[in-house]
């Protein structure tokens, strides 16, 4: 019983994120979580830009020593934010790619296909998606249209749009946005195992690549309320690498008397080897590091203990408690009535982090049986399941699944104040009103600026846009009933409109729309035929590689073959040697730039035509 059109397969779940993204879909009465092409079940949220091509994924991070400057990731530490927030000026410091302001939203600037190209980060994340998706699609056999896509919980509206947008210019269907933090508790199962009275407390412990989020959940009766969320925005495994790189740079200056840290393939070599280590060291108690000319020709090769390992990151680690106290002080309670403790991301995999949580609240088992950087896509394919009309499995069938408004929303008031309309915490859905009006006689202007946060004063709290309402209905000051209405939909999603009760005069605004960081209609449309074209390239490209690939490999072969032509003519020798030597040269020539498949082709065919005519003679005259 589908909900959705034939053809459109099934719904799955999709973990956008920072470092990594993953991808999951319900099939059999279970989740499956999808590996990739290169066989791993989480995908580097990565994209690369070349002069013959795009890469995403692990083809892109695997390229990004050789390449820095157009290998763009962290992408999600820029969606829907303004050009000039603090966030983004500080991260731009340490990102190799370049971004600039345009109309104050953030443009990444890379070089493809030998042009400057800007790209939005909705652009960026739609091509993730797209990979995340085709994995998916590689998978099950068939097209998939509808997805649910998790955010953190910390996210604003903006954000949240601005994913949404990602999503449709991948081509996609985002049912639902969703927090990460409700999609691992939902893959536990844990709004549903039993009914506590006056509902549970779950607190979600996300340590990811370059992320650190606490949320404390309570979830009573299917409604996921987030009562506090910390952390560290710049606190994750890339940390953990970078203090492992640093311990073996040292141990290289003293065995070989030579600094590579100046050199950045070297150091990016060094990285890649140093995570995969770190990845071993938490299922074994020592593995081994080697790389092939490291440096100047050096082969290095060495041993790492994980008790050295956890010696190097203790500080790292023993600061990971830290947020955790602070968001039961936050949400004012005490950890003992914490109910369940979840693990999800995938630095949560070392066992120091899980055994330092673990003494924190009192050596409570923690929920870690799900893989923890697959439990928020597996969170987000049951809720794609239930969305996309598996209802009838009884797995999922009575999770109801709501969210709720993660801060109030509200008006600032002529004083200053924040006048609440929606309280945070509201369960979404939801439409909320309340009456304003004018201070001055004969008013016929009134301005809405519309805010979210949780001071008295408004311009503390976070400004995500102004109305006006024209025309007033002329009369003395506080005699006009200005209706403000707040109607939020299921992704978080917010129009406000106000209306004048006696002249009916209407104005609203849909935030995001009227706001300049967010995409209009217009650029969105003209994003997803630009990701069409890509699509489109990129095949061709694949062609071209192939085409490319084939004519090297029967350049190659027919050069091999010349030590077996030496019972030919002279001339017919020559003539072979020759035809093999200029397609060489010809490859040579070309090697910079990816030439039509017509061109490889032509050439295989004139190389084709001599050596076959050459070799038939010889077989002719059986000396083959
Ligand atoms: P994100 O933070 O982007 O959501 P993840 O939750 O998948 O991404 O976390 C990615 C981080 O988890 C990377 O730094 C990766 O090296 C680390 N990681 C993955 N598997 C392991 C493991 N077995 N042991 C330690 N760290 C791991
Ligand atoms: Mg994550």
């Amino acid at each position: 019983m589908s909900m959705f059109g034939k053809g459109e397969g099934p719904a799955i779940g999709i973990d956008l994120g920072t470092t990594y993204s993953c991808v999951g879909v319900w099939q059999h009465g279970h989740v499956e979580i999808i590996a990739n092409d290169q066989g791993n079940r989480t995908t580097p949220s990565y994209v690369a830009f070349t002069d013959t091509g795009r890469l995403i994924g692990d083809a892109a991070k695997n390229q990004a020593s050789m390449n820095p400057i157009n290998t763009v990731f962290d992408a999600k530490r820029l969606i829907g934010r303004r050009f000039n927030d603090a966030s983004v000026k500080s991260d731009m410091e340490f990102w190799p790619f370049k971004v600039r302001g345009v109309d104050n939203k953030p443009m990444i600037v890379v070089n493809y296909n030998n042009q400057e190209k800007r790209f939005a980060a909705e652009e960026i994340s739609s091509m993730i998606l797209v990979k995340m998706r085709e994995i998916a699609e590689a998978y099950l056999g068939s097209t998939v249209k509808n997805a649910v896509v998790t955010v953190p919980a910390y996210f604003n509206d903006f954000q949240r749009q601005a994913t949404k947008d990602a999503g449709i210019i991948a081509g996609m269907n985002v049912l639902r946005i969703i927090n990460e933090p409700t999609a691992a508790a939902i893959a536990y199962g844990l709004d549903r195992k039993y009914t506590t009275v006056g509902g549970k407390n779950v607190l979600i412990f996300d340590l990811g690549g370059g992320t650190f989020d606490v949320s404390l959940l309570k979830i009573e009766e299917g409604i996921f309320e987030v009562k506090a969320t910390t952390g560290d925005t710049h606190l994750g495994g890339e940390d953990f690498d970078n203090t492992m790189v640093n311990y073996f740079v040292q141990e290289f200056k003293r065995k070989h008397e030579k600094d590579i840290s100046k050199n950045p393939k070297a150091l990016r070599r060094l990285r890649t080897s140093c995570e995969r280590a770190k990845r071993i060291l938490s299922s074994s108690t020592q593995t081994i590091i080697e790389i092939d000319s490291l440096y100047d020709g050096i082969d290095f090769s060495s041993t790492i203990t994980r008790a050295r390992f956890e010696e190097l990151n203790m500080d790292l680690f023993k600061n990971c408690t830290e947020p955790v106290d602070k968001c039961l002080k936050d949400a004012k309670m005490d950890k003992s009535s914490v109910h369940d403790v979840v693990l999800i991301g995938g630095s949560t995999r070392i066992p120091k982090v899980q055994q330092l949580l673990q003494e924190f609240f009192n050596g409570k088992e923690l929920c870690k049986s799900i893989n923890p950087d697959e439990a928020v896509a597996y969170g987000a394919a049951v809720q794609a399941a239930i969305l996309g009309g598996e209802g009838n499995i009884e797995k999922v069938q009575d999770v109801l699944l709501l969210d709720v408004t993660p801060l109030s929303l509200g008006i600032e008031s002529d004083n200053g104040q924040m006048s609440v309309v929606v309280p945070r915490n509201t369960t979404i859905p939801t439409t909320k009103e309340s009456v304003f009006t004018t201070v001055q006689n004969r008013q016929q202007c009134v301005e809405f600026p519309v805010y979210e946060g949780e001071s008295i004063i408004a311009k503390q709290n976070r400004l995500l846009g102004i109305f006006e309402l024209k025309d007033i209905q002329c009369a003395p000051k506080g005699v006009p009933q200005l209706n403000v209405c707040f109607n939020i939909d299921a992704n978080g999603i917010m129009v406000v409109s106000a209306e004048d009760k006696s002249t009916k005069k209407k104005s609203k605004i849909t935030i995001v729309n009227n706001n300049k960081g967010r995409l209009s209609k217009m650029e969105i449309a003209r994003m997803i035929k630009e990701a069409e074209k890509y699509r489109f390239e990129d095949e061709e490209n694949k062609k071209k590689l192939e085409a490319k690939a084939a004519l090297m490999d029967y350049t190659h072969d027919m050069e091999e073959k010349i030590p077996s032509l030496r019972k030919l003519k002279r001339a017919d020798k020559k003539k072979y040697e020759d035809e093999v030597a200029k397609t060489s040269r010809w490859l040579d020539e070309n090697e910079n730039r990816l030439a039509e498949c017509k061109e490889y082709e032509d050439q295989k065919k004139k190389l084709e035509n001599v050596c076959n005519r050459i070799i038939g003679k010889m077989h002719q005259n059986g000396c083959g």
